[in-house]
């Protein structure tokens, strides 16, 4: 998201400079130019494809907005936006996008889905929706989870708070400490089952949720990592954070 007027009280909500008090790399930084050289898709049928496209462009890779089949071809990496999953779902089957997605995601392809972009990744959804026939939707899969959509509640329980995230380690000071990520979470899923081979790179306290019953007692996963494949349950794209960003290029790059 490219930075709006400028910081200050006249910042509009969900804009960068609204989030920048709160943020743990400010958007003054000079940023890092991980992902020079890289070309990385992002799938813009719907939701918030522009905020990534902008902070993948920030890291220096060439961002492409996926609608076609054809601008598949010469990825090095892919990020499903945040957005209704069952539209990005629908508009995928519309544009023919869908099985040559699902085939890339099993080839390999590196792929990092942000809160319905999570849902999209999923094997499978507890709670899925259905269409009027009665069909529930489908995801992409590739990531061995499953996922509860609108986990935290509805729009009026979106919540903000600092995470402990794993695999930042990259961005430690110089006393060795990694600042902790600042998560938005606008009705998104949490996961609750991980297969074998998923990682847990965060989760969120009952008492750190803006809904805390909801949670019931227990500390919900809301970033996790298989191989190539990485998943927030939040929207890192909103706020300016550039490392969980940073993190894909290094997973693309292999170095992380
Ligand atoms: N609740 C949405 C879904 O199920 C996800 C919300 C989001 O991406 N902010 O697709």
């Amino acid at each position: 998201m490219e930075p709006g007027p400028g910081p200050g009280p006249g910042a509009a909500p969900g804009s960068a400079w609204h989030y920048a008090g709160r943020m743990t790399t400010p958007l003054s930084a000079p940023g890092s130019r991980v992902g020079s050289g890289l070309r990385i898709g992002v799938l813009a049928l719907q939701g918030d494809f522009r905020e990534h496209l902008n902070a993948v462009e920030a890291a220096g890779a060439a961002g492409i907005g996926v609608r076609r089949p054809a601008e598949l071809d010469g990825l090095d990496g892919l990020i499903i936006p945040g957005g209704e999953s069952t539209t990005i779902d629908k508009l995928a089957r519309t544009f023919e996008l869908r099985d040559p997605l699902r085939e890339r995601i099993r080839a390999g392809l590196p792929v990092y889905g942000s809160c319905a972009g999570m849902i999209l990744l999923a094997e499978e959804i507890a709670d899925p929706a259905t269409d009027l026939a009665g069909n529930p939707q489908q995801t992409f899969g590739g990531l061995d989870i499953t996922v509860r959509r609108n986990a935290f509640g509805r729009q009026r329980e979106s919540f903000e708070t600092d995470l402990v995230f794993k695999g930042l380690e990259f961005s430690a000071g110089a006393a060795g400490g990694v600042d902790p990520v600042h998560a938005v979470f606008i009705r998104g899923p949490w996961v609750e089952r991980v297969g074998p081979g998923v990682e847990v790179l965060a989760k969120v306290e009952p008492s750190l949720a803006g809904h805390p019953e909801s949670l019931d007692g227990t500390a919900r996963i809301v970033a996790v990592r298989s191989g190539k494949l990485l998943a927030t349950s939040f929207h890192p794209e909103v706020t300016g954070e550039k490392r969980v960003h940073e993190l894909f290029i290094r997973m693309i790059r292999g170095e992380a």
